[in-house]
């Protein structure tokens, strides 16, 4: 028997085959799309089985070294890689890749992956360990891991290197213990009846079980979209079926995965990328052996090979999360809509604020529109005031205006729970001399450093780069520098001078960066033991907090000057998502939007609660000027160290495009990317529009294959990019 394999190449990914021939002992094993491993050019690689024959080459061929028997992918996984791989112009190998978890072996023994987990324990005569902190000098990073474990034992690859010399003197041991099944919680709690308007939702998407059919369930924050699902998912799996449900960025939806938890118990798994690689395997084989039918998590979950689907939700579909800006640049909804054809299943897509493109498919009846108009219990959605931030500079108030802070106080008697918004993480974002106008800017990207003060350094959010701030300016040597433009840091410093008797917590990137941190802060403000959370758009989505009745947006205008034509749009769902925040259970909520643009329209449709309103304004403007839905886009980026190569073979492509796409489609001059220089690639891009183009596809995938082995410059094709 014979096997053509596609080959993964460790650098590049090319889609070559190579047949090979099967040894014996695996011929009744064998199967196509396993993971073997075979000899290529004095190496040992891996590669995937495409095909098996029994026809002879003519040539002199070898043997596979190597198979993994017990996982493959399936004729349905198999056939959706093509589809990835000719819709989104990627490899075909780097799609079944990017469906396989990463831990996948290949290794004749069952269990290769890693079952055990090494935990440190702090010892437990306390005296000894007493007597080694005192007995050394300079040993801060170990004393800061001894405090660590004063509060129980923590996994050794979480803790620093120091922790390898409180080993050596026995300050602490370590236990190799087998892996906590992710899933731990087990206690099941009954569903909630339906309203009128769920059930009505409910039974729209139940009449579609058997056939394929694409439901946008639109429906205001907190007015049961997640229990409509459930109700659904439940009836699907007593009927022997699976469900894979896609949330955003995991860390957003902590509370969610808990609520399956409750509900689905053991029948839940979940998958995203903050498990380790060990976890995502215990997981990915737990699917594979159908020893669970739902699975929950962010957009890589969409490949999971659950059998006999019987239903897949995307919550929050709005989300950009969903789309992979590398490659394979795959849409998970695109890949939804293929499988829940594929298994002829519907597919619903939950949402408060939908995408305009979903949204203007209900109206071509290519989706079929769902709503829920009221909150489930009963509360009125918040109240929203817009606050001229103008006029408050003229009194001196340069991060809260006097309403912020009287309703802050308000809140504070009444002991309810606050949540202020401020989209920019770090101390001050922006860095001057006032003599000679210098400002740090990151040497490997053009953009401008970040001060954060909590360990005095500048900091480039984009490649990580870090830098001591200097006491003169760099520039002129004067003592002049000044700290400009708001970040969160900052923030909990000014909202520790003016409420302090208020117990405050932060959470953006720099204090949830340890695993369990961001669950940590979100059972602690849950559970009422802070006033006021504070943070980054990671507070805006899918977080439910009974005491919150105040919601305070610190500077709405950030997101709105962003170039991109969805600035609207991401500016409209995050104000809306985060006033949903507000007075979820009972007591009345208030949202305070401070902005220096307080006639600007999408705020006023924020204030107002009222998407249909945004979505009318805000379709206008597309299609005056022929941004999606009334379009399609799709980015060519071309990228090198090398900044003038770069602009030269962007206008070689820009010329061949002109030349060879139809009059009917925009093909825009080559223009610097937004992000023009990041880690020292500079980027530029050209951008195309069109309805309908038929051979547009070809012609890129012409280019594509031309650069594809090209080391110094890079070409980056994105369909429907989700940002650009
Ligand atoms: P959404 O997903 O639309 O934001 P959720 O499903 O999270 O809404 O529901 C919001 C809150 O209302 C949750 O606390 C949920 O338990 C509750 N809830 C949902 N449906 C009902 C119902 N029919 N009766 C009572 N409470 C409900
Ligand atoms: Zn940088």
């Amino acid at each position: 028997m014979y096997a053509n394999i596609l080959i993964e190449y460790p650098v590049k990914s090319l889609d070559k085959t190579f047949t090979y021939e099967v040894p014996d002992e695996y011929i009744d094993v064998i199967k196509v799309g396993m993971k073997v491993k075979v000899p290529f050019n004095n190496k040992e690689l891996n590669g995937i089985v495409l095909d098996l024959t029994n026809d002879k080459p003519l040539y002199e061929i070898k043997k596979i070294i190597d198979i993994n028997k017990d996982i493959y992918l399936n004729d349905e996984l198999l056939s959706l890689g093509k589809f990835i791989s000719a819709e989104t112009l990627c490899p075909l190998i780097s799609a079944y890749e990017t469906m396989l978890p990463p831990a996948l072996k290949i290794n004749k023994d069952r269990n290769n992956y890693d079952l055990f987990e090494t935990y440190i324990y702090l010892n437990e005569d306390e005296d000894f360990v007493q007597s080694y902190i005192d007995s050394k000098k300079n040993i801060d990073k170990q004393i800061e891991i001894i405090d660590l474990l004063k509060g129980g034992p923590i996994l050794k690859k979480e803790l620093s290197s120091s922790v390898n010399t409180l080993l050596k003197y026995n300050v602490v041991y370590e236990k190799k213990e087998k892996k906590n099944r992710i899933n731990t919680i087990n206690e099941i709690e009954d569903s909630i009846p339906l309203n009128e308007e769920q059930e009505v939702a409910y039974n729209t998407i139940k009449a579609s079980f058997d056939k394929y059919n694409a439901f946008l369930l639109e429906g205001v924050t907190g007015s049961g979209k997640t229990e409509v699902y459930m109700h659904l998912i439940s009836d699907v799996i007593s009927k022997g079926k699976s469900v894979i449900v896609l949330v955003p960025e995991i860390s957003l939806t902590t509370q969610a995965i808990e609520r399956f938890y409750k509900r689905f118990g053991e029948n839940v798994a979940i998958f995203h990328s903050g498990l380790s690689i060990g976890e995502k395997y215990d997981e990915y084989l737990k699917i594979y052996e159908g020893k669970v039918s739902i699975v929950v998590g962010t957009r890589s979950s969409i490949f999971v090979p659950l059998k006999n689907l019987g239903l897949i939700v995307i919550d929050e579909e709005h989300s950009d999360s969903y789309k992979q800006d590398t490659t394979p640049r795959y849409d998970a909804k695109d890949v939804a809509i293929f499988r829940c054809k594929y298994h002829n299943v519907p597919l619903v897509l939950a949402s408060a604020t939908p995408t305009l493109e979903s949204k203007a498919r209900t109206m071509k009846d290519v989706y079929h529109l769902v709503t829920l108009t009221k909150r489930a219990k009963g509360s009125m959605l918040p109240k929203t005031y817009l606050v001229d931030m103008g006029r408050e500079v003229i009194k001196k108030n340069f991060i809260f205006s006097e309403m912020l802070k009287d309703k802050i106080r308000e809140k504070l008697d009444k002991h309810e729970q606050i949540i202020l918004l401020l989209n920019r993480r770090g101390y001050s974002t922006f860095i001057t001399c006032n003599r000679c106008g210098f400002t740090y800017k990151c040497p490997n990207c053009d953009i401008t450093l970040t001060y954060h003060k909590e360990d005095n350094i500048l900091k480039c959010h984009y490649c990580d780069y870090t830098k001591d701030l200097d006491n003169l300016c760099p520039e002129c040597n004067n003592k002049s520098l000044s700290f400009l433009g708001l970040g969160t840091q900052r923030l909990e410093d000014e909202t520790r001078k003016l409420f302090p008797d208020a117990s405050i917590i932060r959470m953006d990137q720099d204090t949830t960066s340890k695993k369990g941190s961001l669950k940590n802060i979100l059972d602690e403000f849950s559970s009422h033991k802070y006033d006021i959370l504070l943070g980054t758009q990671m507070i805006s989505k899918g977080l439910d907090f009974k005491d919150v009745t105040l919601v305070g947006i610190i500077n709405a205008d950030t997101s709105l000057n962003i170039p991109d034509f969805r600035a609207n749009e991401k500016t409209f769902d995050l104000l809306y998502q985060t006033s949903g925040r507000s007075g979820r259970d009972t007591k009345e909520g208030e949202v305070i939007i401070q902005t220096y643009n307080p006639d600007n329209r999408v705020l006023s449709y924020v204030k107002d609660n009222d998407y249909e309103g945004f979505y009318k304004y805000e379709m206008n403007i597309r299609h005056n000027l022929f941004y999606p839905p009334y379009s399609y886009i799709t980015t060519v980026n071309i990228k090198s160290y090398d900044e003038g190569l770069a602009l030269n073979e962007a206008n070689k492509i820009h010329d061949i495009l002109k030349n060879k796409i139809s009059d009917k489609t925009l093909v825009y001059d080559v223009t610097p990317s937004y992000m023009h220089k990041i880690n020292n690639i500079y980027s530029y891009q050209i951008l195309i529009k069109y309805t309908f183009d038929d051979k547009l596809k070809s012609i890129l995938k012409d280019i594509d294959n031309t650069y594809i082995l090209n080391n110094k410059v890079n070409v980056e094709i994105t369909f429907n990019p989700s940002k650009f």
